[in-house]
């Protein structure tokens, strides 16, 4: 069991701490207020070579593995939730395409997005199907060489500003097994962004509703050419990004800790500062000993993404990674909250914004609930086993 990090990890980590504390720190309160897009870090996270981490090498991707990708996320985490959440994207919105289409196919639509050229989003989710994805109601049918979408899809990040979207639709209705994954792009007419959410947190990456009427695509945007994907296209890519999640989580934790205990050693009351009260020391104690153990379960987790036994017999252990990762990240926002008594409460300061954000965690990309489901079904089915 080897726990050092590699050389190559150790670069992508030190390279996403500065673009961190040069780019990111400053701005977050501002992007949170004003709830728009921060080009600014993408432009960083570009110029970085930020955005390609878990990408083909072949279409301009770094092709350094998950575990870099967690690490990078968990650095910029720490300021704004955010901006992890525009590094996961770049995976999120091709890693369907990475899986399972042709070698044409990554370089068409991976290729403009690690290079930093176009933005991506991942639409599944729909007004009447969000954890149950069998249940999806999207449409493709097939007409001579093309296909024509229709649906609706909701909550979806980044969706507003994207050029290009992988959506999930069915070639029959009412068969999961029909479940297929084309790429559209969102200048083709019948695509229109029907409105952007009003949300609690991560307000700097909008999400939305994307309509599609009648999209027509050619054949060649079918992800894989053949049909038949069915539900392990969107959980294969679910289940790749569910420790970088966590690794949202465990940097925005560990933000709100230091920024807790900075407070902490300067805020006085009863003749000294708050930090030699042991009431406030345990906090930070069990802060600690929760972070640490959810930063493990995320490296431990991206590790598993990246063998060759990637696959459902193991996708219960990133649940476990996802789940208590971003649960976490919300017990500490709390204490962390907390320390600062009044202040914590106020926009003065960042820990009120890493409490609204750290919500979203327990339910994108699989809710809490669901991350059970899948561990209870691993124990039931012996998939999981301590013997
Ligand atoms: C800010 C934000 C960003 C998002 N970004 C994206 C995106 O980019 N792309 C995308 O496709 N989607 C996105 N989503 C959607 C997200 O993945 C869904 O909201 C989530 O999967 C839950 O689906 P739902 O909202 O329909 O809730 P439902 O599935 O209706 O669930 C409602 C409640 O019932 C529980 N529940 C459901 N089924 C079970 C079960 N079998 N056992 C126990 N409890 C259960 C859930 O845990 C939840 O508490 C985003 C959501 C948010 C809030």
């Amino acid at each position: 069991m080897e726990f050092l990090l590699s050389e190559a990890d150790q670069l992508i980590q030190q390279s996403a701490r500065r673009v961190a504390q040069e780019v990111v720190k400053p701005r977050a309160a501002d992007v949170d207020e004003s709830g728009e897009y921060p080009e600014d870090y993408f432009q960083a996270f570009k110029r970085a070579d930020l955005l390609g981490i878990t990408l083909p090498k072949a279409v301009g991707g770094a092709d350094a593995g998950t575990l870099a990708l967690t690490l990078a996320v968990e650095e910029v985490s720490k300021y704004d939730c955010s901006a992890g959440l525009m590094l996961l994207l770049s995976s999120l919105s091709t890693h369907t395409i990475k899986f399972f289409g042709t070698e044409q196919q990554q370089q068409d639509f991976i290729g403009p997005i690690a290079r930093g050229e176009r933005k991506g989003a991942f639409c599944l989710t729909e007004p009447d199907a969000g954890s149950d994805v069998a249940g999806l109601k999207t449409r493709a049918v097939r007409d001579g060489d093309d296909y024509v979408i229709t649906g609706q899809k909701c909550f979806i990040s980044g969706g507003p500003i994207a050029d290009q979207v992988v959506v999930f639709a069915k070639t029959e209705a009412d068969n999961p097994r029909s479940l297929n994954a084309f790429v559209v792009d969102t200048d083709m007419p019948g695509f229109e962004v029907t409105s952007v959410d009003r949300k609690m947190g991560v307000r700097g990456v909008p999400t939305g509703v994307l309509t599609f009427d009648q999209v027509r695509v050619p054949r060649d945007r079918l992800v894989g050419l053949e049909e038949g994907m069915g539900m392990k296209g969107p959980l294969t890519t679910l289940n790749s990004l569910r420790p970088v999640v966590g690794a949202r989580g465990v940097g925005l934790a560990e933000g709100a800790l230091t920024y807790a205990l900075d407070f902490a050693r300067q805020r006085r009351a009863f003749g000294g500062p708050i930090a030699d009260l042991q009431a406030i020391q345990m906090k930070f104690a069990e802060m600690a000993i929760d972070i640490e153990a959810a930063r493990l379960l995320v490296y431990q987790g991206s590790w598993m993404v990246d063998q060759p036994d990637f696959g459902p017999s193991k996708a219960h252990y990133l649940s476990v990674a996802k789940a208590y990762a971003t649960e976490m990240a919300n017990r500490v926002a709390s204490e962390a909250l907390q320390v600062l008594g009044g202040q914590g409460y106020m926009m003065d300061h960042p820990l009120e914004r890493h409490y609204r954000d750290a919500r979203q965690l327990m339910i994108v990309e699989g809710t809490s609930e669901v991350q059970r489901v899948i561990i209870a079904r691993a124990l039931l089915d012996r998939n999981l086993v301590y013997p």
